[in-house]
């Protein structure tokens, strides 16, 4: 038996807008037949967080100090350079000979942007976030990371914000900032 001819939608399906749902999709009932649902949490789409244990990392220090409340980075031996995100070796002088340091947990946002639509699946119910550009107090780094607190649409250049650590629901860590103004 020879297998089944593989269905490919016309170009016309493909190019022309999307019909109706109950053009397109008539063995479902119509949505109005449907129990209305909230925006219900979903599982994730995509995992955006590193792999964070020891035997996963060469920077599992970094997450076991987030777990203490601390935002930390490497810094070079050699040379003093401070390094953000955390390196394995100095990106200046190569040297593998770095000490872990915890940084200033306060900064003040540099440049932001919201997301407003298009998330991935199991962040809809987050939408709408700001995301932005943190330099932090004291040392010269500028560091990205979503913004918490207030609406993305008040926010604004130059927002002190405070670094937060925090369990992402599945035992692994990471980091955000919050408003503190
Ligand atoms: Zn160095």
């Amino acid at each position: 038996m020879s297998p089944e001819p593989r269905r490919r939608p016309a170009p016309s399906a493909v190019l022309a807008p999307r019909p109706a749902e109950s053009e397109a999709r008539p063995a479902e009932p119509a949505p109005e037949a449907r129990p209305a649902r909230p925006l219900e949490k979903k599982p994730f789409l995509l995992d955006f967080f590193p792999l964070e244990t020891p035997d996963q990392t060469r920077l599992h220090r970094f997450y076991e100090r987030l777990r203490e409340g601390r935002v930390s980075t490497t810094r070079c031996l050699r040379d003093g350079e401070l390094h953000w995100p955390p390196r394995t070796a100095c990106p200046r002088c190569r040297s593998e000979e770095l000490e872990w340091v915890d940084l200033p947990e306060t900064g003040h946002v540099y440049a932001f942007s919201a997301v407003l639509a298009g998330a991935p699946l199991g962040m809809e119910t987050e939408v709408p976030f700001a995301v932005g550009l943190v330099d932090l107090d004291g040392v010269p780094l500028r560091v990205f990371g979503r913004i918490e607190g207030r609406p993305w649409n008040s926010l604004r250049v130059g927002e002190p914000v405070r670094f937060e650590s925090y369990d992402i629901g599945d035992g692994r860590m990471f980091y955000r900032f919050r408003t503190t103004g």
